[in-house]
């Protein structure tokens, strides 16, 4: 394939081409998928989103990547539902450090009755302060969905995790038509979904394609695709697991920003474990989405400071909302922009 191709939105993708695009030349690919990027986002900007665990632990499900998973001993410590004033709090202090969105998620095979009108009232006052909502609650039925559309959930993320092939080796209790069917229902409600995989399962490349192909040949793309690296937690059956090579990591940020050309391609769990050079290169790939914040539900997340401060060393600004592109970043930026100087004046000294 000729790599300076421009690829049109397509959702019929084989394994075949899939492969391809992974088996190219490492810089052929990440020149590609540059080239894609460039088609249809700015290079140099960055959506931000903060997530927060508004119920932690217990979870009934059997995910054995999960320290959440009610099925092993990680020592995690469970919180209940949190109350709505204390998640409302965290939306503000999110907004107040540069999140757009903010993302609100429970460990949970479904919502309940009784949870469902604090999660509404959750997504109505976060809505409020003028950030874009989102969450995961496990599976979803259609009045659910309907519920949280008419609250004014704006994204409602629910992973595949990994290609079908492979999937019973990682979940039992829920079964991969269950997801399709929960995204399905939230397309059907207007809302936006956020959909993506975990590398380092276990998983073999073909899975790492089909997982793509699942996502890209959805009759419409999700609008946000998170690509998590494991992060390995003692307890859990994949804590002893391979380490992902980082840069078939990057390749497959490459190939799904190829194959999802108009989506937020998100570096999301596992980003602890990258350098700095690895998040250039992942960005570089046609990532451009994080989690900002201290912590990514149960795990650790680098601090705002320092995504800020990779930030202005790359030139990358955080994307802004449309509806109110004008001060929410400004602090973050202006803060990030007076570190960019002083690390260029201590550049320009030690040279
Ligand atoms: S990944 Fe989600 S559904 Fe699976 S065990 Fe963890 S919290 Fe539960």
């Amino acid at each position: 394939m000729n790599a300076t191709a421009s690829i049109a939105t397509r959702h019929d993708w084989s394994l075949a081409e899939v492969k391809a695009l992974f088996e190219q030349p490492f810089n052929d690919l990440l020149f590609q998928a540059q080239t894609v990027h460039r088609e249809h986002f700015d290079a140099n900007r960055v959506q931000v989103s903060t997530l927060l665990s508004i119920k932690t632990g217990a979870c009934p499900e059997d995910c054995k990547y999960c320290p959440q998973s009610g099925h092993y001993n990680t020592g995690l410590e469970k919180q209940k539902l949190l109350e709505v004033q204390k998640v409302l709090q965290a939306a503000a202090d999110a907004k107040a450090i540069g999140s757009t969105r903010f993302c609100m998620g429970a460990a949970w095979k479904h919502p309940s009755a009784k949870d469902m009108p604090y999660v509404l009232e959750m997504v109505k006052g976060v809505k409020a302060l003028g950030l874009e909502t989102c969450m995961t609650l496990g599976k979803l039925d259609k009045e659910q969905t309907a519920a949280l559309a008419d609250a004014g959930l704006d994204y409602y993320n629910h992973n595949l995790d990994t290609s079908p092939e492979f999937y019973g080796n990682i979940i039992t209790t829920r079964t991969y038509a269950d997801r399709l069917e929960t995204l399905a229902y939230v397309r059907d409600s207007g809302m936006k979904i956020c959909s993506g995989g975990i590398l380092g399962l276990g998983e073999s490349l073909d899975d790492r394609a089909n997982l793509l192909i699942q996502l890209a040949n959805l009759p419409e793309h999700p609008e946000s695709v998170p690509i998590n690296m494991l992060v390995k937690v003692k307890g859990t059956p994949l804590a002893e697991e391979k380490d992902v090579d980082p840069f078939d990591f990057i390749r497959t940020l490459a190939v799904a920003r190829i194959m999802m050309p108009k989506s937020h391609v998100r570096l999301s769990a596992g980003r602890e474990a990258m350098n700095d050079q690895m998040q250039a290169l992942a960005f570089f790939a046609g990532a451009n989405s994080i989690f900002y914040g201290e912590k990514l539900l149960t795990t650790v997340n680098p601090q705002a400071n320092k995504d800020m401060e990779l930030f202005a060393r790359l030139g990358i600004k955080p994307e802004e909302r449309e509806e109110h592109a004008d001060e929410v970043h400004q602090a973050a930026i202006e803060q990030a922009l007076i570190e960019q100087k002083s690390s260029e004046q201590f550049y320009n000294a030690a040279v």
